[in-house]
């Protein structure tokens, strides 16, 4: 069959509440066109971001009433664990909050301010929590990554040549770990190859480095290792993952994303001594080591999840929808970053509106009137999040984008019908669209909290 079906019937709903485009028009003037401050029940289609935002099975729902909340040794956390090792074998497992959690106390046992961490793409919160221990984050990602016209494959692979130049010219007493993102969140959910994992894991054991990998998206990179590389179409997605990880010492994973869960992440690694003190660190910042900042019914929750998260009706269903979008919006003339990646379609908001000047937030422009116009809520990824300078000083960011992620197992194709929709009546009605200004914001984060209005008001 070519219709690819949502592979999950709805048994729980939760009603969307309809608006109008006066309605929206006046939501969002108070939330001074702000789209992090409207109430989540004046969006329609909420397209803010992929984490925590997955529906829940109803094995997840009915494993929740299972969850043991004792504090030390529950068995909740012996389900977790089992589920966790049977996709990454590592020794020590180190449950967390979230996966900045993780990052966080690897970081401050690990990192100190001599040192230096290369990654693909450092993920904003694994970057601000190696910096915050004064080292240095190092992004080398392959040259067509850097690009969002450029077609390839696995855009998220590592630069091998340059990491080996990178270790050279820093020296290895400097590099406590080499990091490696699947899928590139950074750069657009884009996947890394098996061997590129591969070649990374030879250029760190000729330096005697250890490989992490930052696991957020691993399933999702594995169903596109499954379709894309050669040699693996045959092969079950739960041993590419496997395989995967048996090139890792360790990882950092939010539960959030893959985890098909609300909240929750780990740390897991093979270091013995490493991990010592991260236990140390995790009872000082998140909770005890059998359940670090979660409930027992969390753990359960997650478990579940990382059994579904590897079927791979429920995977080729996830990366054709988010590939749905994408085709229709290259269809209809709508700039986009190229290929999709796995949770998000990125709108290219400066060639969507040339006539508007980065410095006047073109992204921001076209989230304004997604909403607007239909209630989607995306997220501007540009100058507004990235052009203010430490000094003050405001430049154009890199790119200017929307992106548009797509929560796991919450829409079907009718929500993403609508969506392609509205975004072909915004396109067809783009010359209207004004530039725009902060009229206040604070001085680091301001998009989050700062406040906009159209220039010529
Ligand atoms: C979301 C994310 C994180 C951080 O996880 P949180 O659970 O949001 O703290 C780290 N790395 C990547 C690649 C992510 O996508």
């Amino acid at each position: 069959m070519k219709t690819i079906i949502e592979p999950f019937r709805i048994k729980s709903v939760e009603p969307i509440r309809m608006t109008t485009r006066e309605e929206r028009e006046q939501c969002i003037r108070e939330a001074y066109y702000n789209l992090f401050t409207l109430q989540s029940d004046d969006v329609l289609i909420d397209l803010l971001t992929d984490s925590g935002t997955s529906s829940m099975s109803a094995r997840q729902w009915g494993a929740l009433m299972t969850g043991d909340e004792s504090y030390a040794g529950s068995p909740s956390f012996y389900r977790f664990k089992s589920a966790v090792k049977n996709l990454m074998p590592f020794k020590y497992l180190i449950p967390t909050h979230q996966g900045r959690a993780a990052e966080s106390i690897l970081f401050t046992v690990v990192a100190n301010e001599t040192h230096s961490i290369p990654n693909n793409t450092h993920f904003d919160t694994t970057r601000a929590n190696v910096e915050s221990q004064g080292a240095e984050a190092v992004d080398l990602v392959i040259e067509e990554g850097r690009n969002p016209e450029t077609e390839h494959p696995f855009k998220g692979n590592m630069d091998i040549a340059a990491l080996e130049r990178f270790i050279e010219e820093r020296g290895v007493e400097n590099i406590p770990l080499c990091m490696l993102t699947i899928t590139n969140n950074s750069g657009g959910g884009q996947p890394v190859s098996m061997e590129n994992i591969r070649q990374t894991r030879e250029v760190c054991d000729r330096y005697g480095i250890p490989l992490f990998i930052d696991a957020c998206r691993f399933a999702e990179n594995a169903w596109f290792i499954k379709m894309r590389e050669p040699g693996y179409q045959d092969t079950p997605v739960v041993d590419i993952v496997r395989e995967t990880f048996s090139y890792a010492d360790g990882c950092t994973m939010s539960a959030k994303k893959d985890g098909l869960a609300n909240i929750g992440g780990w740390l897991a690694m093979n270091n013995e001594e490493w991990a010592v003190e991260c236990r140390n660190r995790l009872i000082l910042t998140e909770g005890f080591s059998t359940y670090g900042g979660l409930s027992g019914r969390d753990l359960e929750a997650i478990a579940v999840g990382l059994e579904e998260v590897v079927d791979e009706d429920y995977l080729n269903y996830r990366i054709a929808s988010t590939q749905y979008v994408a085709t229709h919006f290259d269809e209809i003339g709508v700039p986009i970053m190229k290929p999709a990646g796995g949770h998000a379609v990125y709108i290219d908001a400066r060639r969507f509106l040339p006539h508007i000047p980065p410095l006047q937030y073109p992204g921001q422009s076209l989230a304004v009137e997604l909403y607007k116009e239909g209630g989607i809520r995306g997220c501007e990824i540009g100058t507004a999040m990235f052009g203010l300078r430490p000094d003050g000083k405001e430049e154009p960011a890199h790119m200017d984008l929307v992106r548009l992620a797509i929560p796991r197992r919450m829409y079907t194709q009718a929500h993403m019908d609508y969506v392609i929709e509205v975004v072909d009546q915004v396109f067809t009605n783009r010359e209207n669209l004004r530039g725009m200004k902060f009229v206040r914001q604070p001085k680091a984060l301001r998009h989050f909290t700062g406040r906009f209005d159209y220039v010529d008001h």
